[in-house]
């Protein structure tokens, strides 16, 4: 523990952790573990899909044209493949562009402009709204309430989701308009939302009538060990509290098939999927089917579809052991770091020490690793603690992760062991 240590053994070990960190520096490397990406090795896993439809199949179940303009909600037989993942009847499923982040900032400015179901004017109206925002969370999701002028509160994670008596008394605000929810192995803590977080979050009380939960189950089937988180039905449990509007569920394809050409979902009760495609009807004449069709045609059925997510779980598992393995052998014992060894996701969430963040970000630099800023992880790029940093190793070749993870826990080290010593 670095908090035991006399004066004068701080200072011999941080003489050996910069000794470490010089010997490393000497490496010459350049390593990035900044976003999460998947590999090329992942993607290559879809590289059939692209030869799909092809031979000139290009007619749906229902024989519509894949090639023609139409199809607003999405093809019946794709919005049927996901239903399951998603938790919603197909009819209840609609299948959007590439990038349910696109859909989630439409759905905002939607309600911005004209108001959801239930709302008793736009958002936009309102003298000023909020949204709660369980941190560390998801930068873009931050970005979207920060371009709209968007009031955010962060609330602490627990492990098994928002600190619920936080959340409960700052619903009761009728500014209070929307929450932020990665509900499965979250981006970044890699936790998962429990059966009471997911039961009073439909059941809690809201001062807004028209308050929504911003479900994105980014990482429904993206597992990295047997342990396999399963989140409760959030729209079955908002239905069964009396709440049947309260979720707007998000999710995509990005980390299945191809992150830059998959298929983003949307899925929520019958109101709200009208109030949805009301306004999409206005956007578009319709997605790209060719590429629902190339899904469904590769990926064929559930069993297909999570058949193909292990794949991905054998190239990435052993990039995250890489990654908790180097934290439990520099840092397990100096008691100034905690993270999750994650079940599933695509982030290693590390919380160092108060003020040790950005410092072993600054470090890491020298030392040619790119992190995520320090703060990235919080709503407004403001991490109080300057503690918390993610590390995203999908992208790199497992040689280079390793050899970064050693790095960037040296780097934490060192950092820590300064803080201790000031
Ligand atoms: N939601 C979360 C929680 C994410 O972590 C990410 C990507 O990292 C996305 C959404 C982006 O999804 P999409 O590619 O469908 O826009």
């Amino acid at each position: 523990m670095l908090a035991d240590l006399s004066a004068a053994d701080l200072e011999a070990y941080v003489a050996r952790v910069r000794a470490d960190l010089d010997a490393f520096k000497a490496r010459g490397l350049k390593l990035d573990m900044t976003r999460g990406k998947p590999s090329p090795e992942q993607l290559d896993l879809a590289e059939g899909m692209l030869a799909l439809p092809g031979n000139r199949d290009h007619f749906s179940e229902a024989g519509e044209d894949a090639r023609n303009y139409g199809g607003l909600q999405g093809l019946a037989e794709v919005r049927k493949l996901f239903s399951g993942p998603l938790g919603a009847p197909p009819e209840r499923v609609v299948v959007g562009g590439n990038a349910s982040l696109a859909m989630m900032h439409d759905v905002i400015v939607w309600a911005l402009l004209k108001g959801v179901p239930g709302s008793a004017r736009p958002w936009a109206k309102e003298d000023e709204i909020a949204f709660i925002c369980p941190a560390p969370g998801y930068d873009r999701h931050f970005a979207i309430c920060e371009e709209y002028g968007i009031r955010m509160i962060p609330v602490a994670l627990t492990g098994h989701g928002p600190d619920m008596d936080k959340v409960e008394e700052l619903v009761r605000d009728p500014a209070v308009k929307g929450m932020w929810c990665v509900p499965k192995y979250s981006n970044p803590s890699a936790e998962s939302y429990s059966d009471e977080t997911v039961r009073r979050l439909a059941a809690m009380k809201t001062g807004a009538p028209d308050f929504r939960l911003f479900w994105d189950n980014a990482y429904v089937l993206h597992h990295l060990t047997d342990s396999r988180h399963e989140v409760l039905n959030i729209l079955e449990e908002c239905a069964a509290a009396g709440n049947p509007d309260r979720a707007f569920v998000f999710a995509s394809t990005s980390k299945m098939t191809l992150a830059g050409a998959g298929l983003a979902f949307f899925a929520a009760s019958e109101a709200n999927v009208k109030w949805q495609q009301a306004r999409a009807f206005k956007q578009t004449i319709g997605p790209d089917k060719l590429n629902q069709l190339r899904h469904v045609r590769f990926l064929r059925d559930e069993a297909g579809l999570v058949a193909h997510m292990e794949k991905h779980r054998a190239l990435l598992a052993p990039k995250f052991k890489a990654v908790t393995d180097a934290l439990e052998a520099r840092l397990g014992d100096t008691g100034a770091a905690r993270w999750i060894t994650p079940d599933g996701g695509y982030f290693v969430s590390v919380d160092l020490a108060p003020g040790a963040a950005s410092r072993s970000v600054a470090l890491a630099k020298e030392a040619g690793l790119a992190l995520t800023p320090a703060g990235a992880t919080w709503p407004y790029g403001k991490d109080p603690l300057d503690s918390n940093l993610r590390l995203a190793p999908s992208f790199p070749s497992l040689a280079d992760v390793k050899a970064a993870s050693e790095g960037i826990a040296i780097c934490m080290a060192l950092a820590c062991a300064e803080v201790e010593q000031t």
